[in-house]
């Protein structure tokens, strides 16, 4: 955080705990430099990262705040299925709210089920104890109906924060294709209702321009990835994807284009950030919003490097693009309609379509191991997976389960289980 710029004028504004969050940002700051500062040899633009990183609750909400007062809106969002392209569209700022850390669980469990996900909880857990800034700075917030889980949240988020949910099916039939191109336009309407601005067929062409440059900075980084030895760490991969749901999308995109040049030299020189011979895993499965970094700590700490993430926070939700062809509001809203509706979420069925993108992504990125990870409480991704382990089985790829939550208890129990999977993968040769 900037220490010559003092924040708390506009967290006490904003109606933050103070006292709390002060606690909290030192707990972050110790988990960063553990888990990211720490790391040897990073590329020198994840620099820009690290300064975003350290001013999460400070110069973005700053800008937030500032576009706010220049008329601008904020609209936070819990899931990839809210289309990015439309709240540009009306000159917004859109923001994901979704949270991974064991913070505010005890004020969450008060309105919400003990036996409910640990990413539901924590969302409700930062904005019940007076923790998020983005919360309080979003005018309007639009849920889904997704899982169960969040579904039903969204009814009691309405209570502390304007809530809009618009409704996803759950089956990619004709029905619900119209369902979901009816359900777009009524975001449309209510994104131009609260910001008083029109959605056209040009400030949709604008904003799918700005959303496909961001998606397609990230797939040249996940490209480069492939290379062994891996000029990255999944940790600083997975931390650009958890920035791409905050940081302003253009200036975002740029940095991730400055990032990838010098990957790219990396690559060239054979310069990685784990030898040649270090076991490459995939993570599968549930999101891991920011700061959930548990997992792939583990993982990298036990020697092995992440070379993909088939995650909502990760290649599931960058993959596809808007086609860009002129046309009217209505056939821009088509194409973002199709592009949304190919997202290959467990709480579609059937979804065999993310089964394949499992197996594709394991072979281009040259995986030796799958971790499948689900959030305890799950019910989608923790089902999914019996699916996704018999396809691997088929390709002969090894696969490793794991279910957790937010809290640090299981850590010594995730260690030896992934220890224990690194020990059974096939070793790699020294030179590919
Ligand atoms: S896992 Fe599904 S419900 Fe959760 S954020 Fe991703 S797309 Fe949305
Ligand atoms: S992790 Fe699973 S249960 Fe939690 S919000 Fe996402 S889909 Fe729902």
């Amino acid at each position: 955080m900037n220490e010559t710029i003092d924040y708390r004028p506009m967290w006490k504004a904003l109606g933050l705990n103070l006292e709390a969050h002060d606690g909290l940002l030192a707990a972050l700051g110790q988990a960063y430099r553990d888990i990211y500062l720490s790391q040897e040899d990073r590329p020198d633009g994840m620099g820009y990262f690290d300064f975003v990183i350290s001013e999460i609750h400070g110069l973005r909400i700053q800008e937030l705040v500032d576009a706010r007062q220049e008329g601008r809106k904020v609209i936070g969002t819990f899931c990839l299925y809210v289309p990015e392209e439309l709240v540009l569209a009306v000159d917004g700022i859109c923001i994901g709210l979704c949270a991974g850390a064991d913070i505010g669980t005890e004020e969450a469990e008060k309105v919400l089920p003990r036996n409910t996900c640990a990413l539901i909880k924590s969302f409700f857990g930062f904005t019940l104890s007076g923790l998020c800034p983005y919360v309080s700075a979003a005018d309007l917030v639009v849920g889904e109906t997704t899982c169960d889980g969040k579904k039903k949240a969204y009814e009691i988020f309405d209570d502390y924060k304007p809530t809009f949910v618009i409704e996803v099916p759950h089956m990619k039939t004709a029905a619900g294709r119209a369902l979901w191109r009816s359900e777009l336009e009524r975001l449309a309407r209510k994104l131009e209702e609260v910001s008083g601005r029109q959605i056209t067929a040009e400030s949709l062409r604008e904003g799918v321009r700005i959303v496909n440059a961001k998606r397609a900075a990230l797939h040249r980084l996940n490209e480069l990835r492939s290379a062994n030895p891996a000029p990255i760490s999944g940790r600083d991969a997975l931390l650009i994807n958890q920035i791409a749901f905050y940081d302003d999308p253009q200036r975002f995109t740029q940095q991730v284009n400055a990032l990838c040049d010098e990957l790219e030299q990396r690559v060239q020189q054979g310069q990685g950030v784990a030898g040649e011979q270090a076991p490459r895993l995939l993570v599968s499965g549930c999101p891991m919003a920011a700061p959930n970094w548990k997992l792939p700590f583990v993982i990298e700490k036990s020697g092995a490097v992440i070379v993909g993430e088939e995650s909502c926070v990760g290649e599931r939700g960058t993959r596809n693009l808007v086609t860009e062809t002129d046309g009217d509001r209505e056939s821009w809203l088509d194409r973002i309609a199709d592009r949304y509706l190919d997202i290959d979420c467990a709480c579609f069925t059937p979804n065999p379509e993310r089964l394949d993108h499992i197996a594709a992504m394991a072979q281009r990125y040259r995986a030796d191991g799958v971790v499948h990870y689900a959030l305890q409480f799950c019910a989608p991704y923790t089902i999914e997976a019996r699916h996704v382990e018999r396809r691997l089985s088929e390709r002969k790829i090894p696969l490793l389960r794991i279910e957790t939550d937010y809290s640090m208890e299981d850590l010594p129990q995730l260690e030896t289980r992934v220890q224990a999977f690194l020990e059974m993968l096939p070793r790699r040769a020294a030179a590919v």
